[in-house]
């Protein structure tokens, strides 16, 4: 096997203190890709320190824009020469079909570019206040040191969404991946050394949520979390930011509804539904895992939808065709698996797979037939449980209202879609759907462009657009006075 994969701090790649390594597991066959240090606490608190020392240097705060930006689109670059490489290794670490690594290099891409292109741009305010010899205005500056903790789901894409705004404001930070997928942050933390982000700027710790991640939620030295995972995990986070009032964003789960009603076409509308369940093997935060058909199609639309979801190709990700790959790691499988048993109990109807695959091509991965459960109530815990894997619960709706009423049915709020040909009907629909990201007649296209995010427990703040570079900002209210006189308060005496 090849070298141990090493942390990045204060420019250095270096191993654990504790010496302690991990072994990295490919899903398609449960066998060790790789060996990475295993990060603790005390790895956190030397990153942190060189974090804080580097940004009260003060030098990387002050490089302007265009250079913050050259040095994005260098990553960019740089990742844009490698694509098939990121890829690669992405597929045989999460186990995502190689056509959705790909895309998720691409979407990296895009992210880096599109911060390294706005914050050059104008920003700020200028306020006219009632004193005419007082010029008031606003500025953002960068927060200070930043801790931020990804998922595996989109190894990549997760870091380069948060790296990507986060130093383009200015701002230095400890990053933490998913202790399952390390594997291309470990890489793409080589190209941010290649292309000289300075040292000290962009750490790199690798290690457990319990430790690295409960650290960088507590480090009195970090003044802003920023989380994407889940949404117990994230009251964790929350909870342990209270020290020192962190700033915190949240991206969290979801269990989004897809809405049809009957005037769209059939078709179409079944393979918007697939595509919002199953891609990413329905580990996606956003995915549409409640379909919610209206009553007149109910049963056409299912039997249709089971037969295309039992025809879809499954196979390891580095498979020509494949289009589902396995999930992350047994015990999420078995998560899954038994959210599958629940269903069951509770009375849902299987329509197609729920099974753990067992062919000889996938016995020692981690493959799950995709299900479809009919005839879902409100209540059922498949219902209202996020899943995070290739599990939807369908249910039966007569009209508007009671779309609407089931689709705000829970404690989630991410995203949802809607699918009607009566576009006024969709507009209030969709504007009824308490969620952040949301579609009508589509599911799941997104771009860096737009900003990324929930309500209710699956978040707060966004991620993307200009927003998300709000979120790396501090805001300060500059006041010049442009008076000669004194401030008139006290009699000078
Ligand atoms: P998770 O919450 O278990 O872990 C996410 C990250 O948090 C990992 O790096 C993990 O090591 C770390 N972590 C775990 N416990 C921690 C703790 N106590 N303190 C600090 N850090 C800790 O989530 P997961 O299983 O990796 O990912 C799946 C979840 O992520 C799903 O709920 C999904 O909806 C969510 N997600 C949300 C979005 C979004 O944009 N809203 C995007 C992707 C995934």
């Amino acid at each position: 096997m090849s070298e141990i994969g090493k942390m990045y701090i204060d420019g250095q790649w270096v191993l654990a203190k504790s010496g302690k390594t991990r072994d990295v597991i490919g899903p398609a066959d449960g066998q060790i890709v790789a060996a990475v240090t295993e990060g603790d606490k005390e790895d956190v608190i030397e990153a942190v320190a060189a974090a804080k020392a580097t940004f009260d240097k003060g030098d990387w705060r002050r490089t302007t824009p265009n250079e913050r930006a050259a040095l994005l689109h260098g990553i960019a670059d740089k990742l844009a020469a490698r694509i098939d490489e990121f890829a690669a290794l992405e597929t045989l670490n999460n186990g995502k079909p190689l056509r959705d690594s790909t895309y998720d290099v691409y979407d990296s891409i895009d992210c880096l570019r599109y911060y390294a292109g706005l914050i050059n741009k104008p920003s700020g305010q200028k306020y006219a206040v009632p004193n005419p010899d007082m010029e008031a205005m606003v500025v953002r500056e960068p927060i200070g040191v930043c801790g931020q903790i990804v998922p595996w789901n989109y190894p990549l894409m997760m870091a380069a969404w948060k790296l990507a705004p986060c130093l383009a404001a200015g701002n230095t930070v400890v990053f933490k991946p998913s202790e399952l997928t390390p594997l291309t942050a470990i890489k793409l933390f080589e190209i941010l050394e290649e292309v000289g982000i300075p040292a000290g700027v962009a750490n790199l710790v690798l290690g457990a949520g319990a430790t690295v991640g409960q650290e960088i939620a507590e480090n009195m030295d970090i003044e802003k979390v920023a989380f994407t995972g889940g949404t117990v995990t994230g009251r964790k986070i929350m909870t342990a930011a209270t020290g020192n009032l962190k700033n915190i964003s949240l991206e969290l789960g979801g269990k989004s509804p897809c809405i049809v009603f009957d005037d769209y076409d059939l078709e179409k509308a079944v393979d918007w539904a697939m595509f919002a369940i199953f891609c990413n093997q329905g580990q996606v935060c956003s995915a549409g895992s409640r379909l919610l058909l209206q009553d007149t199609i109910y049963d056409a639309f299912l039997e249709r939808m089971a037969e295309r979801t039992k025809r879809i190709r499954i196979a390891k990700g580095d498979a020509e065709g494949a289009e589902m790959g396995p999930l992350i790691s047994e015990a999420h499988m078995n998560k899954v698996l038994s959210y599958i048993e629940i269903g069951k109990e509770e009375g849902a109807r299987l329509l197609c797979g729920g099974y753990r695959m067992t062919e000889p091509e996938f016995a020692d991965g981690y493959f799950v037939a995709p299900a479809i459960f009919a005839d879902c109530t409100p209540d059922m815990r498949i219902v209202q449980e996020e899943i995070f894997g290739p599990v939807l619960a369908v249910q039966k709706f007569h009209d508007e209202e009671e779309a609407i009423f089931l689709a705000n049915h829970t404690a989630y709020g991410l995203a949802g879609g809607v699918f009607s040909n009566d576009l006024s009907r969709a507009m209030r629909v969709i504007k009824a759907v308490r969620a952040g990201i949301t579609w009508i007649n589509a599911y799941h296209p997104t771009y860096p462009e737009a900003p990324w995010g929930g309500y209710k427990q699956s978040g707060i703040g966004r991620e993307l657009g200009t927003f998300g570079l709000d979120e790396y900002t501090e805001i300060k209210q500059i006041n010049i006075n442009l008076a000669p006189g004194n401030s008139g308060w006290f009699e000078i005496r």
